[in-house]
């Protein structure tokens, strides 16, 4: 019987190399080979049992940032895919029940069973393979499989649904920048980034990344993908800065992607008038933020959240990738197999010194 290696997460900190037999697939379903997979920094909040918005159901096999090539595939699904054997192909973080209030309406990513990869599906039963730490993955009917150029770079493939699909969501789809507008995003970290590129995409007058002064790979890695101004908030303060540069004008959007909860506060005073801030980072399910909130009401700011990608997001992002219009592999600064998935947490996670990760990658 053939089997795939996966690392098995049995509780916070607890990382397991098993195997599991593959399962048999039907015509509606479809068998990954999984190339590479990204480390998200909710694996590292996973690993170290951070509060989210369910219980985990352990075991789990983490990973959802996924790219692979097809290496079995039902009828019924190839013709849904567009996919058949030897495809290279990326696949979505969620894909639904299907049969929720949500679901219903396409909404999968609210899915109340939340049906995801990598986070609320126990490997315990079969086909177990719910997680890309694995060397298959399993796609069931209502998976979310996109075909990909064969030229496209792997650390490319991994970043569409990691960065890019999420960036033209929050701030094209659901923060409507446009034309002339002036963007500031808080933190250069790898959805920064990929904010830098939606905005500039987006026909952004002026992008804004603001960071540390350990930042400074980052920082020009921002202006590579077309950054106009950076500004170190250790060294300067990012509001007044903001003001100078926008003429007083402050920004029209507000993303915030520090994942601390000070930059949630900081983009209030960043944010114009009847201007948008977008919060996708994740502070803790735990952790209360001191907001003043006159500010909000006198400015009319629209405080948004955001939450991962979509189909919708996701086609143009693959368009985006496989254009090569910028070098979005630069992104890519670490890479472990999958014996070392623990390792590669833990250095996502800051935890190892002397390593400045911007985003980690697993090759089972
Ligand atoms: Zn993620
Ligand atoms: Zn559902």
């Amino acid at each position: 019987m053939k089997t795939s290696r996966a690392i098995v997460l049995e509780a916070p900190g607890k990382m397991v190399l098993k195997e599991f037999p593959l399962p048999a697939i039907g015509p509606e379903e479809g068998l990954l080979k999984v190339e590479m997979v990204g480390v998200c920094g909710s694996d590292v909040g996973m690993y170290r049992g951070k509060a989210t918005r369910a219980p985990r159901p352990y075991p789990i096999i983490m990973g959802h940032e996924i790219f692979g090539t097809i290496v079995e595939i039902g009828e019924e699904a190839s013709k849904r895919w567009n996919l058949k054997e030897g495809d290279r192909a990326i696949v979505e973080y969620a894909f639904g029940c299907g049969e929720c209030y949500d679901c219903k309406q396409g909404k999968y990513i609210h899915c109340e069973a939340m049906f995801t990869y990598g986070s609320m599906i126990s490997c315990k039963d079969p086909p177990h393979l719910w997680g890309a730490y694995s060397e298959y993955l399993y796609l069931p009917p209502r998976a979310m499989v996109h075909k990909v150029s064969d030229h496209l770079p792997p650390e490319a493939g991994v970043l569409i649904c990691a960065v890019l699909g999420n960036a033209i969501r929050w701030v094209q789809m659901i923060g409507g920048v446009s034309q002339g507008d002036i963007v500031v995003i808080q933190g250069p970290g790898q959805q920064g980034l990929a904010g830098v590129i939606a905005a500039r995409e987006a026909g952004a007058k002026k992008v804004i990344v603001t960071g540390m002064t350990r930042d400074q790979i980052r920082f020009e890695l921002a202006k590579t993908f077309g950054a106009d101004e950076v500004v170190d908030i250790e060294k300067d303060d990012p509001v007044a800065r903001v003001r100078e540069i926008t003429g007083g004008r402050m920004a029209d959007l507000v993303m915030d992607v520090t994942g601390n909860p000070k930059g949630a506060i900081t983009a209030i005073d960043l944010v114009k008038k009847k201007g948008t801030v977008i919060l996708p980072g994740l502070y803790g399910m735990d952790r209360e933020i001191p907001l003043v909130l006159d500010k909000i009401v006198y400015k009319e700011v629209r405080v948004q959240g955001a939450f991962s990608h979509d189909f919708r997001s996701v086609l143009p992002a693959i368009r985006l990738a496989e254009s090569g219009k910028y070098p979005l592999e630069k992104m890519v600064t670490h890479r472990f197999p999958l014996k070392e998935a623990e390792k590669a947490i833990r250095v996502a996670g800051g935890e190892i010194e002397g390593e400045d990760p911007i985003k980690v990658v697993i090759i089972p």
